[in-house]
């Protein structure tokens, strides 16, 4: 049984919207994932793709509304 890898291509954020983000509610993308130390406080950990750089790495991000998203090799924002 293959395991099933699920990958999420952040979308790109326009101008317009980069002057409305909150930035205390930015995550970032990290190259590895987190560790789990502080499970319950976040929803959960995902593997994006950086819609600029192609560059995946992990980001708490939310299940019911996107997250700004701050790409460490860019660096770029982008919604995931
Ligand atoms: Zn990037």
């Amino acid at each position: 049984m293959a395991s099933e890898i699920k990958v999420k291509v952040g979308r790109e954020m326009s101008t317009e919207e980069r002057t409305n983000i909150d930035r205390s509610k930015m995550a970032v993308l990290h190259p590895m994932p987190p560790k789990k130390s502080v499970e319950g406080q976040y929803p959960y950990s995902d593997y994006v793709i950086c819609p600029y750089c192609g560059a995946g790495g992990y980001a708490w991000l939310e299940s019911e509304y996107y997250v700004t998203v701050y790409c460490c090799c860019c660096p770029e924002i982008f919604w995931a």
